[in-house]
Formats: structure tokens, sequence, C-alpha cells
């Protein structure tokens, strides 16, 4: 009895009510014990008083004992009545305290098995604002939440896990075909054959090299080392790092950013990241001789960086699919040129996690495309 004691709210819960109720009872009965002696006394002088001195009591007459057995009887009788009612509302109130206890450990039972779909059930009122719920409810609605969280990372983990067996199965083909050929004398072991083996090798360290930090961008298992920086020079040091690149091309690379730009608080080399990768983007997808600018503005309580190429363009269905990992809108092109189709998504998380915001606009194939980002100011 101890140990189900031990291991059961529900029963817990009903025994403090029952030993609430023995309490009652037992302050009830000592008070009125205490209580009635004097207020009998009370009123019967009262009563002598109002009747006059020719009312007395007859022999035998033993008014204060039948008032106590009275009033005894009365007791007893409320207290029994009072112990059923209030039992029976302690084992309603516990049960419903103790319901959604259990539903919760069912359900973690079950995510624990891989049903992560399991979910709390919320009646109507809990699902108002937090200030109007109960601790059991607020623990659901967090227990949902965590399940919801748990769910995407396993579908995001699902995910991955296919995106990189199908990124990784072209090159390791090719690797693998090649060899093939080798061994088989029909592929000439010439340099033009080991060069495309190590362009298909370099891929893949890339691949898994952009993996590693995507990975770690959308865990957010890095720190932000946040100062007060300004802009203009980040950009200038980005531009700098690619400028040769640009030269050998033939893209014309210019800047424009106004010299009252305020501070930003902002981690400068993942900002600097983030440029990178939209200018080295600006170039792969720019053919020689375009142009691509580099800006930087403050709008309202933002600082807008936008990059504008007259390169390829993109598609107004693509223009918000290009941030998904490894969305590329020319798988082959893209490839080409080394594009894993993830770093757009690296910096979104960047953007984001410096609670600001990443686009793209475009007029359409060929058109030209801007990529866009906005930190807050204040
Ligand atoms: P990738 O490494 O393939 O360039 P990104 O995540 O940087 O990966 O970009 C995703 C896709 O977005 C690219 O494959 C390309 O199709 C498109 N894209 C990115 N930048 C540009 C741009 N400046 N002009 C046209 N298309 C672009």
């Amino acid at each position: 009895m101890l140990s189900r004691v031990q291991t059961s709210i529900g029963l817990k819960l009903f025994l403090s009510y029952i030993l609430v109720i023995l309490i009652g009872i037992v302050v009830l009965s000592f008070a009125a014990e205490l209580t009635i002696p004097r207020a009998f006394d009370r009123h019967m002088a009262g009563m002598s008083s109002l009747m006059g001195p020719g009312m007395q009591m007859g022999p035998g007459m033993n008014m204060f004992g039948d008032f106590r057995s009275a009033v005894n009887e009365a007791l007893l009788l409320g207290a029994l009545a009072s112990s059923v009612g209030a039992g029976l509302a302690a084992v309603l109130v516990s049960r419903r305290m103790v319901k959604p206890i259990e539903q919760m450990t069912e359900a973690s039972q079950r995510i624990a098995e891989g049903k992560y779909a399991e979910r709390v059930e919320l009646s109507g009122r809990d699902m108002e604002s937090p200030e109007d719920m109960d601790e059991l409810a607020r623990l659901a609605v967090s227990f949902n939440r965590m399940a919801d969280k748990l769910e995407r990372t396993e579908e995001m983990r699902r995910q991955l896990i296919g995106d990189v067996a199908h990124e990784l199965r072209t090159p390791l083909s090719t690797v693998k075909g090649s060899m093939e050929g080798l061994i088989d004398g029909v592929l000439p072991a010439t340099q033009e054959t080991f060069r495309k083996l190590h362009r298909e090798a370099d891929r893949m360290q890339r691949l898994v090299q952009d993996l590693q930090e995507l990975s770690r961008v959308e865990a957010g298992a890095y720190e932000l080392d946040m100062a007060s920086a300004d802009i203009s020079v980040i950009i200038r040091s980005s531009l700098e790092r690619l400028s040769s690149q640009y030269r050998e091309k033939g893209v014309a690379l210019s800047v424009s950013t106004p010299d009252n730009l305020p501070l930003v608080e902002v981690d400068g080399s993942r900002i600097e990241q983030v440029l990178l990768n939209l200018v080295g983007n600006a170039l792969q997808y720019t053919p020689a001789g375009g142009s691509v600018r580099v800006s930087a503005a403050e709008e309202g309580d933002e600082l807008v960086v936008r990059v504008a190429d007259t390169g390829i363009g993109v598609r107004r269905e693509d223009l918000n699919r290009v941030f998904s990992r490894f969305y590329r809108v020319d798988k082959s092109r893209s490839r080409a040129g080394g594009g894993s189709g993830i770093g757009l998504t690296i910096a979104k998380h960047i953007v984001e996690r410096h609670g600001g915001r990443i686009w793209a606009e475009s007029g359409g194939s060929g058109e030209g495309s801007t990529f866009s980002f906005a930190i807050p100011t204040s």
C-alpha cells in the first residue's frame, strides 16, 4: 500500500484530501465540545429571564444532555455526509489532475519509440494565452512544443541523409565509372582523365566541408562574436578578396556606400561570409562583360545591403527556393561551377541569427538579379 502511495500522484492527492477532511472533523468536534456547555448555559439563563421565576425545570429533565446528544448526532451526520461528498470530489479532482500527466507519460514513451507525431491533447480552454493556463496546461503546451521540434529535427535529419546520398551519387559514379574504364583499358590514362577524377574528388571534398558548416549553422552550434561594426569596411574587405576573380572573368565590380551609415552590432566575420557568398554567386552567374554592384543604405530601422548583378537572373518561382538546402535552379550549370546549393542556406541562417532577413529579386531569366539582406540597426 505504502509503495502504491509513493508511486501514484492520484492516490497522494486523494489521501491529502482525506487528511484535510479528518482534520476538519476533529477541529469541529473539539470546538463543539468546548463551546456547547457555555453556549447552553447562556441560552438557558436568557430563557429563564424571559419566562420568569415560575418556570422551573421538572425533575428528570436533562435538557443539557438531550441538547448535547442532538448536536452530536447532527455533527456526526454532517461529518459523514461531508466526508462522502468530499471523498467523491477528491476522486474526481485527482483523476482530472492526473489524467494529463498520464497522457504525457504515454506520449513521451511513444516518442521514444520513434512515433514523433505524438501530441498531448489540449482542451479548448488550455489553448488560451499562457497567463490563463494552470501549470499542468503549460507543461502540456511545452511538451507539445518539444515534440514539434523533435519531429522537425527528425524530418530534417532524414531529408539531409537523402540529400547527401543524392549529392554524392553523381561524383561517386563518375569516379567509379572512370576507374573501371581505366582498369579495363577503355579509358586512356591521360592527364585529362586524372584531372577529371581530381575535379570530382574536389567537388566531394567541398560538399563535405559545406555540409559540416551547414550542420553547425543549422544546429545554431556557433557563437556570434558581436561587436559594433562599420558595414562599409566589411563590404570592402569582402570585395578585395574576390576582386582578382572578377578581373579574371571580366566582370565589373563596383561599390556604393554612403558615408553616414550607422554602426551595426554584428559578427563581422559571419557577415563577411554572407557577402562572400552573395558576391561570389553574382560572379558565378554573370557572364563576362556583365557587372555587379554592391550597395548599402539605411532604410527605416534596418541597414540593407544589396548585391545586384546583370547575370542570368532567377525566375519568379525560384526566388524563395534558392535559399533552400541543395536547391539549384540549373543543377548541371551550378554543379559545373562547383556549387552545392548550400551557400545561400548558410547565408540565410547567419542573417536570421542576427535578427535580420535575406531575399532575392529578379526581373526573370536573363534579367539579372539582386540579392539583399537587412540587419536591424537598433
Ligand atoms: P550554389 O553553390 O549552387 O551557388 P547557392 O546556395 O549559393 O548554391 O545558390 C543556390 C542557387 O541559387 C544556385 O544554384 C543558383 O541557381 C541560384 N543563384 C544564386 N545566386 C544567383 C545569382 N546571383 N544569379 C542567378 N542565380 C543565382
